[in-house]
């Protein structure tokens, strides 16, 4: 049986590395992309000296003509891993800057469509493709500061429907991951700009927000069903997290 390969956008960092990990474990060829090239080529050498298949491509999914190169050098495709994103600024309407909106939108959702237009016709020829969208729970509601980011992660998960119903013909599922409060290095870190007291106060007094690795397992696990099997969308909050507004914190 060949090794199924899975492409994964965003694995220089937290839920993306940690889910290239996961599903090396899990059986899969990985390619790891993302514009870091010396963290994907690291985790690529360390997922190989282990004894797994993993390779690394620099990759900007915002960049059209790179991922269509990207998808014309790769021999297959079996799963795509819909990763790379993030929060630009925690602004009001009244006050954000559309260039963080642009942004956003440019990765949360241009990226997705670039990278699944692209590699759609090999998923099509495995004969059992998944694309996953890694959306958030930010795609599913709103809150005081968050519009930008949620309305470029409403523009995820509507792409997600909408490629369901478009392909459901085809031997491709579309599955939709959204994750509630996930403490990664990087994410809450990148939203304020380097600002590490105001990232770390996003997590403050929250006994055990999600980690990288509970996202990886639930996307290998919704990967790794039989391939009739779609898992539509999965919500996903740490215990402590009842709604995107609602958190309970004991400082
Ligand atoms: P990180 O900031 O650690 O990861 C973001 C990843 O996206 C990085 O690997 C980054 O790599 C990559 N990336 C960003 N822009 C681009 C681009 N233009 N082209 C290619 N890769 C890009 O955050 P998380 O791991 O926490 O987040 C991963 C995903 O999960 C994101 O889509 C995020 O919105 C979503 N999410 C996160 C939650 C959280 O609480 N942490 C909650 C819900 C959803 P590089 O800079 O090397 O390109």
């Amino acid at each position: 049986m060949t090794t199924p390969t899975a492409v994964i956008t965003g694995a220089s960092s937290g839920i993306g590395a940690a889910t290239a990990r996961h599903l090396a474990a899990a059986g899969h060829r990985v390619v790891l992309t993302a514009r870091r090239a010396e963290r994907v080529e690291a985790l690529a050498e360390e997922l190989t000296k282990a004894g797994y298949e993993a390779e690394a491509h620099p990759l900007d999914v915002t960049d059209r003509a790179a991922v269509d190169a990207f998808a014309a050098a790769l021999d297959r495709c079996d799963v795509l891993i819909n990763n790379a994103g993030g929060a630009f600024g925690l602004d009001s309407v009244a006050s954000a800057d559309p260039g963080d909106w642009s942004a956003m939108y440019e990765v949360n959702v241009l990226g997705v469509l670039h990278m699944t237009q692209a590699l759609l016709p090999a998923l099509i020829a495995s004969g059992a493709g998944t694309v996953l969208v890694v959306s958030s729970t930010a795609g599913h509601g709103t809150y005081e500061g968050g519009a930008g980011y949620v309305a470029a992660k409403h523009g995820a998960h509507v792409l997600a429907e909408t490629l369901r119903l478009e392909i459901v013909a085809e031997p491709v599922r579309v599955i939709e991951i959204a994750p509630g409060m996930v403490r990664t290095d990087e994410f809450s870190l990148t939203r304020f700009r380097g600002d590490a007291a105001k990232a770390a106060k996003v997590y403050q007094g929250v006994a055990e927000p999600l980690t990288a690795d509970d996202i990886a397992d639930t996307i290998t696990w919704a990967v790794t069903r039989p391939p009739h099997v779609n898992v539509d969308l999965l919500v996903v909050r740490p215990r402590a997290q009842a709604s995107n507004t609602k958190v309970h914190r004991t400082t």
